[in-house]
């Protein structure tokens, strides 16, 4: 299934996980062509398929990328009972999702990496565009050194409108979900018994008042 959306260029590769179904929402298609795969993937970006980014870190396939975005979209698209969303991606590793999570109209996406270097590639990929370059002068896209488990407290703001976690992880951590507003949405992946990570992943959804 993941070869199926590979293409020859961006457009081609977000054409593809639109027509295979993986990519929905207007809008996530929108966000996903603002954003070339190859400012963020060292070898073969438009393939759908996981890339080493060194440090024993992989950028994800796009069509996980598309899943995440899906399923963040209404808690990271601004909206009259949201109007200026606030995003955590855990693990930003390359930047990629970070930078498509700000072009879904976040008004905040704090990239959290554990890896100082990861955190560095992060930012500098987004810098090579301009696009990129202006979210991060705009302050509306930054990235941070810290331990994901604890989530980030960026002083501006109570909480995450939505949650992406890029990490393997064996449970939620409280403190982390702790963070989570409600309502609101966090994407995680689920490793399963053995260690091994899937594509499996999980949705945590806290109601709240409308929601
Ligand atoms: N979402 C990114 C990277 C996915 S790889 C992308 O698609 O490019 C998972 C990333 O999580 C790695 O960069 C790794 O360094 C980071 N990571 C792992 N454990 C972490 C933790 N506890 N806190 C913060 N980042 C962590």
């Amino acid at each position: 299934m993941a070869w199926r959306s590979s293409g020859a260029t961006n457009r081609e590769l977000i054409e593809n996980l639109s027509r295979n179904n993986l990519i929905k929402s207007p809008a996530v298609k929108e966000a996903f062509l603002k954003v070339d795969r190859a400012h963020y993937a060292p070898r073969s970006p438009y393939q759908d398929t996981p890339q080493s980014i060194g440090h024993r870190a992989t950028i994800s396939a796009p069509h996980m990328h598309a899943a995440a975005a899906e399923k963040l979209l209404p808690f990271a698209t601004p909206s009259p009972a949201r109007p200026a969303p606030r995003v955590l991606d855990v693990g930003s590793g390359s930047g990629y999702l970070t930078h498509v999570l700000a072009e879904l109209g976040a008004a905040t996406v704090v990239g959290l990496e554990h890896i100082r270097e990861l955190r560095d590639l992060g930012e500098a990929n987004m810098q090579r565009s301009e696009e990129g370059q202006g979210l991060l002068d705009s302050g509306r896209v930054r990235f941070v050194v810290g331990d994901g488990r604890k989530g980030w407290d960026d002083g501006e703001g109570e909480g995450w409108d939505a949650i992406h976690v890029g990490a393997a992880a064996r449970e939620v951590h409280g403190e982390l979900l702790g963070q989570l507003r409600a309502p609101g949405r966090m994407f995680i992946p689920v490793e399963e018994e053995g260690g091994m990570v899937g594509s499996m992943f999980g949705v945590w959804i806290r109601m709240g008042r409308g929601g």
